[in-house]
């Protein structure tokens, strides 16, 4: 049920990866591959970019990567115009899970590391699902100007969004996805009001409290702070620019990552 993935998708993928099958591919092949894009085209293009005949995408080095992503961008067009955007909702509604799907799912999407006072958890590994760090480590980025935003959350652990990965990524077009919460979302689109922010849903009520008192094990007076706690957050919805149902996590993650990329008209596209 995926859209055919574009060149630069492709690209991408490559480049966050070079042991993926992207990264193996040729980047003759890669070119080949573009609708309009004959044999002649190709050599063409490749003898602007300087890239040596059989080149694999993983292999290209950096300047020769900057060229032929401002090149795939020129030629796919204002399709490829990278955005932020802001994954948040209500506590156990399901975004790590959409998030951790969109992670093993869609590696083309640059989905931010945060950094994490809180330890991690069995299988977490520092620096791809957070970057774990001490107190006095935290306080220091904060000092330093790191995040982007910074917040306590349940209050327990401290969480922080790195700024100098995000502002990379969105200066050589790529998009990037956080996966955050509501005072971080609020807190992002004051810093960066073009931010897209997405509220994600729970299909029911009934589910959601289904979600949240979960096993069962929590004593009643803690079930109805928790209900309370979803009941205001859920009010934040009108908050956000995009609403989406969390009906099923591959459809959710899908549409989350359709809106990264923000769709041209056919007239900024280029021709040739
Ligand atoms: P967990 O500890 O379960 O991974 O995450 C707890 C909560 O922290 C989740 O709601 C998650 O969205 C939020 N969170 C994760 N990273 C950040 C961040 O960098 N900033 C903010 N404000 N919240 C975050």
């Amino acid at each position: 049920h995926r859209r055919e993935r574009r060149a630069i998708d492709v690209a991408e993928t490559a480049w966050s990866d070079p042991a993926t099958p992207e990264g193996t591919l040729r980047v003759r092949e890669l070119l080949m591959s573009i609708p309009g894009m004959g044999p002649t085209r190709v050599s063409r293009v490749m003898d602007e970019l300087g890239i040596a005949d059989a080149k694999r995408v993983g292999g290209l080095g950096a300047r020769q990567r900057e060229k032929l992503r401002a090149w795939l961008q020129a030629r796919e067009g204002a399709r490829t115009r990278s955005r932020l955007v802001v994954l948040a909702g209500p506590t156990a509604v399901g975004k790590g899970t959409v998030s951790a799907y969109i992670r093993e799912n869609y590696p083309e999407v640059l989905l931010s590391v945060s950094a994490t006072t809180r330890p991690p958890r069995p299988g977490e590994v520092d620096g791809r699902h957070y970057y774990f760090v001490d107190d006095e480590t935290f306080d220091r980025m904060i000092e330093q100007g790191e995040f982007l935003e910074y917040a306590t959350v349940h209050n327990a652990s401290r969480y922080g969004t790195p700024r100098p990965p995000i502002e990379a990524a969105l200066k050589t077009g790529r998009s990037v996805l956080l996966e955050i919460d509501l005072q971080g979302a609020r807190a992002v689109k004051k810093a960066m009001p073009e931010a897209l922010l997405v509220f994600l849903l729970p299909p029911t009520w009934e589910e959601l409290v289904r979600r949240l008192t979960g096993r069962g094990t929590e004593s009643p007076a803690e079930q109805a702070r928790r209900l309370e706690t979803a009941k205001v957050e859920l009010a934040a919805q009108d908050e956000f620019d995009v609403k989406i149902v969390n009906h099923d996590v591959g459809r959710a993650a899908q549409e989350v990552v359709e809106l990264l990329t923000v769709p041209g008209t056919p007239s900024a596209r280029t021709r040739s």
